[in-house]
């Protein structure tokens, strides 16, 4: 079973760089400018995890 992400809305900043990394998961929602979790099981754990490494503000966590 593949691993859950989820994002901390309250540290976003909005750069977009995750959306950029792997837009099956992550979106921006430019109204709440936060980054969104669309599919959390839904992307390569490489993709995702290279999100998480390029968030400037490491809001990007896997579920535990
Ligand atoms: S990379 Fe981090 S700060 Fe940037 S939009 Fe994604 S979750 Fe937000």
């Amino acid at each position: 079973m593949s691993r859950e992400v989820y994002i901390d809305e309250d540290e976003c900043i909005a750069c977009g760089m995750c959306q950029d990394i792997c837009p099956e998961v992550f979106k921006l929602d430019d109204a709440e400018m936060v980054a969104k979790v669309i599919k959390p099981q839904g992307g390569p754990e490489d993709l995702i995890q290279e999100a998480i490494d390029a968030c400037p503000v490491s809001c990007i966590h896997w579920k535990e």
